[in-house]
């Protein structure tokens, strides 16, 4: 994925000239070690860019200002070998826009109980430098990710490698455009909100394309074209019987390819990463594009239902957090509840989910759709595999966004679901249903959700922190009494802090 080809991470090293100029050099020495360890590692999936020691209020000014304005870099890492005399950064952070890591280790994993002498106190001086660092990042009300942990350890670099996944989504969705094809859908309230507000937050642009010109794409399409898509669709599927090359319902299979390619054509013409589609808005198509939505969101393509473009942002964003990690990810709807046992709840939509979290070969069938008032569109269906998870949402809550992330464990369905002609997975939210699912409507989370296999609860605060929105977390240490008293501070807070 090029944002993950075209990004670095600079890392910057605090020191102060008080020791001289050879202390200096061996600081510069040890993080040009730590730094290219951390290149070599391979856990890394964005380089690490060394930029020298920072030993002045100028210096550090002039560092974070370019940080600031360099597109490729997407985030900065810092590191008090020495004391880094904290009004020294005042300047450089006051103005400091990219998301900023603190890394808290040392050269060194063990002190040398025989041979340490002044020399070397003065030269590894992390354990209270990053705490005066961390001082004055505190006393500004910067957010920040903190690793502590030796540089050389594996948890380490994965810690710092995790952050590195959101800083390529943030950078990501500061020039992430989506396309609606279509409103919201009408009197829906969860899914609208403000698209205003939502771009100075978040960064992401919605933009509104009338379906009319889909359809004027669509006709632009060559027969030559869709024979090739429908090749591959024969290569990736099984084919359900009404929908293989003799089939009664092929032309519907062909019909979706064309949407499929002029919806991509559209996309790479406004340069546009996510799009949503609406049922009541589909003048001119054949039927609800469900195939292309599906093969799309698997290619990293953002989706949202129903006109849900938060939504359609999250799923960019776990795309991109995920890229190249095994689970998949996908959009998703909360369907149908359980009771049953332990009780979990059928995931599903109409259509629209991501072949990238099957378990199976997909299978493309045709099947007729109730709403819409269209012809019968093609889909995949299939079951989404084992593991846990993570399902998130973003909602307006009029003064603020909130986000929303509950850790899952998606389980093999009891039994087949023969007569259902749609993609699911069935899952259990931590910490159970009863607290999971309470919870999650206390916030006032979607019905909608954006859900991963390859990502975090951390990982999901750390974008929050980024973006500087609220965080509401449900997982197995979540108390509905505690989740209530803290929906209420929150309310405090962010009405009182933030703004
Ligand atoms: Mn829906």
């Amino acid at each position: 994925m090029n944002i993950y080809e075209k990004s670095q991470i600079w890392f910057i090293t605090g020191a102060q000239l008080l020791y001289g100029g050879e202390t200096v050099k061996q600081v510069d020495a040890h993080s040009q070690a730590i730094v290219d360890e951390l290149n070599r590692s391979g856990r890394l999936p964005i380089p690490v860019v060394y930029r020298g020691t920072v030993n002045s209020s100028e210096e550090i000014a002039t560092q974070l200002r370019d940080a600031n304005s360099a597109p490729e870099c997407v985030g900065v890492i810092t590191w008090m070998h020495t004391f880094s005399p904290a009004k020294m950064w005042i300047h450089g952070l006051k103005s400091f826009q990219k998301p900023l890591l603190h890394l808290h280790t040392q050269f060194n994993r063990e002190i040398p109980w025989n041979t340490m002498d002044m020399d070397y106190m003065n030269l590894n001086q992390s354990a209270h430098g990053d705490r005066e660092f961390g001082y004055i990042v505190s006393r500004m009300r910067l957010n920040r990710k903190i690793v502590v942990g030796f540089w050389e350890d594996e948890s380490t670099q994965n810690q710092i490698a995790s952050w590195m996944r959101v800083c390529a989504g943030w950078a990501d969705m500061q020039n992430l455009k989506i396309l609606r094809f279509g409103d919201n859908m009408n009197n829906v309230a969860v899914t609208d909100g403000d698209k205003v507000d939502a771009e100075i937050r978040f960064g992401f642009h919605v933009d509104y394309v009338p379906v009319g010109d889909l359809a004027e794409l669509m006709e632009t399409v060559t027969d030559a074209e869709i024979q090739a898509l429908v090749d591959v669709y024969e290569s990736e599927y099984e084919l359900a019987p009404n929908a293989q090359a003799d089939g009664k319902d092929r032309l519907q299979v062909w019909e979706a390819a064309r949407e499929e390619l002029a919806i991509r054509k559209m996309l790479e013409h406004k340069g546009a990463k996510a799009f949503t589609t609406n049922f009541d808005a589909l003048h001119g198509l054949n039927q609800l594009p469900g195939l292309a939505a599906q093969r799309l969101m698997a290619e990293g393509y953002g989706f949202g239902a129903e006109g849900d473009w938060k939504t359609a942002a999250l799923v960019r964003l776990f795309a991109v957090m995920g890229y190249g990690l095994p689970g998949g990810s996908s959009f998703m709807e909360d369907y149908v509840l359980n009771f049953q046992g332990d009780g979990a709840i059928l995931q599903a939509h109409m259509l629209e989910v991501s072949p990238s979290i099957s378990r199976e070969k997909p299978r493309l069938e045709v099947h007729p759709l109730g709403i819409g008032g269209k012809a019968d569109p093609a889909r995949l269906v299939f079951t989404a595999h084992d593991g846990p998870g993570i399902a998130a949402t973003v909602v307006d809550m009029g003064d603020r966004f909130r986000m929303i992330v509950n850790k899952v464990q998606v389980l093999t369905p009891p039994a087949d679901l023969p007569k259902l002609p749609v993609a699911r997975a069935f899952w259990k939210p931590e910490p159970n249903l009863s607290v999971g699912a309470g919870g999650w409507i206390l916030a006032g989370g979607t019905h909608h959700t954006a859900f991963s296999f390859d990502l975090t609860v951390e990982q999901i605060a750390d974008f929050a922190e980024i973006a500087g929105v609220e965080l509401v977390v449900l997982d197995e240490n979540t108390e509905m009494f505690r989740l209530k008293e803290m929906l209420k501070v929150n309310e405090v807070y962010y009405r009182f802090m933030e703004r």
